[in-house]
């Protein structure tokens, strides 16, 4: 772990704190959000922001879609609940699950468990994969490896599946069943002279090397984000998957796709999985799913580990776990009209018309002496700020360097997620060209400014 996470620069913000409580962590005030419109938030004092993290990182189709709004209204009008229980369920849930069985196409998914939030869906992988290795009587293979970095949500068990420090300190948590391997940072952790393919090639040692020592009979499952999201939009270099994928393969480690960032378009392709070529076990989705606007996730489900439970379980019929609002009708519901959107709309398409002028205009800005790197695909993208280029050494915390810069966009009208010094920013997906130059003309009157403070 460096210094970047000890110093629990990730975060420094309110994230974690009960409303109205001594916890709250930020002496400043709130900023309440009173209504949306388009890519468009204002506060309750009437002041317009850009939203440039789409809420977080999950309104793709803009604050104001009425027709979600009316699919709510009529799934609500109909049936405002019902739960997926013993053998009963509402239609929503059957017909997403068989919307995302054909909308998934790297692997062939078997079946769809359906959760309120990605922390929760990932717990449920967790248990998912034991039940599986029970099922086959391997009864040893328990463990999970996460990389440095991720994030994977905030429940026990999925904040110990994150590989971001402040979320175990204090909490006693990692629980001892996982194993951190190595952030895919290449900017950051390339050796001199090493290339993105040596570098992914030496990770993938590094990965063998962990089975290896802990042995392959106890490792369970490898869960990653296809693009690192929270952790400071990492980019996969050049052949990462592939030669992941083809450890795991060589020691029988399921993997699970963590796509609840880059699934339903923010990378340009429907799957984070589609753009570099992995072929999951498991998938976890939430966020766009809905576009936020109804609380809902999904663990998608291999049709083969489908297929390996099916005796020991009845196809799923015994998995002893769920949740009264999975499946809930009018998430479900909401949902649906969210795929039929991005389908009629073309929203691929949109996407890859307006992300290469923006990612062009924005990585001009790491031009700044202030700032490391800018990288992303897609409608996604980060600012790290360094102390110093050659030697990549940080500015010092109390600088706050990347909160100054969060605090500019706010002051003239964006609003983008701030982690220590690195900013990401993952707009509405909805967002038209000029949209995207507002943002890139926001983000360098900021970052003038910043620079401004560095020097004084
Ligand atoms: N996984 C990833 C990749 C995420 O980015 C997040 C949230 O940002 C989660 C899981 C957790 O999702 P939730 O906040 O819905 O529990």
């Amino acid at each position: 772990v460096d210094e970047h996470e000890q110093n629990g620069k990730w975060e420094g913000h309110s994230m974690f704190a009960p409303f109205t409580s001594g916890w709250q962590q930020t002496e400043t005030e709130p900023l309440i959000v009173a209504m949306g419109e388009g890519v468009y938030v204002w506060d309750h004092r009437g002041k317009k922001y850009l939203d440039a993290l789409a809420g977080l990182w999950c309104v793709s189709l803009g604050f104001n879609e009425q027709r979600l709004v009316n699919a709510a209204n009529r799934q609500l009008t109909t049936l405002p609940f019902y739960h997926s229980f013993w053998n009963r369920t509402s239609q929503p849930p059957l017909d997403l699950a068989k919307a995302l069985i054909e909308l998934f196409t790297p692997v062939k998914l078997g079946k769809v468990f359906f959760c309120n939030s990605g922390s929760e869906a990932n717990d449920t992988q967790v248990k998912l994969v034991w039940y599986y290795n029970n099922a086959l009587g391997r009864t040893q293979k328990k463990k999970f490896i996460s990389r440095l970095k991720s994030y994977h949500g905030s429940t026990l068990i999925a904040a110990s599946l994150s590989g971001l420090t402040p979320l175990h300190q204090g909490f006693d948590l990692p629980v001892d069943f996982v194993l951190n391997t190595d952030c895919p940072n290449y900017w950051r952790y390339h050796l001199p002279n090493e290339t993105e393919e040596e570098y992914s090639t030496r990770l993938a040692e590094n990965l063998e090397k962990l089975i290896l020592k802990e042995g392959p009979e106890t490792i369970a499952a490898f869960i990653g984000e296809p693009l690192m999201g929270a952790g400071g939009v990492i980019p996969p270099p050049a052949t990462y998957w592939d030669k992941i994928q083809s450890i795991l393969k060589k020691y029988d480690i399921l993997l699970i796709a963590d796509e609840v960032i880059c699934g339903f378009g923010r990378l340009g392709t429907m799957f984070g999985c589609e753009k570099y070529n992995i072929k999951p076990d498991l998938v976890t989705i939430a966020k766009a799913l809905s576009s936020g606007y109804e609380p809902i996730a999904a663990v998608l489900i291999g049709q083969h580990i489908v297929d390996a439970v099916g005796t020991y379980s009845n196809g799923f019929g015994t998995f002893g776990h769920g949740f009264t609002y999975g499946g809930h009708p009018v998430s479900c519901a909401v949902s649906l009209e969210t795929l039929r959107i991005y389908k009629e709309r073309d929203i691929l398409q949109h996407v890859n018309a307006v992300a290469p002028a923006f990612q062009k205009g924005m990585k001009e800005l790491a031009k700044s002496p202030i700032v490391g790197e800018i990288r992303g695909e897609g409608l996604v993208l980060g600012i790290e700020f360094i102390g110093n280029k050659d030697t990549l050494e940080s500015f010092p915390a109390e600088w706050a360097v990347g909160a100054y810069f969060g605090a500019q966009c706010q002051a003239i009208g964006m609003l983008v997620r701030i982690a220590g010094d690195i900013i990401m920013i993952s707009p509405p997906l909805i967002s038209t060209a000029a949209e995207l130059q507002q943002i890139v003309k926001f983000a360098e009157a900021a970052l003038k400014g910043t620079e401004r403070y560095i020097v004084q």
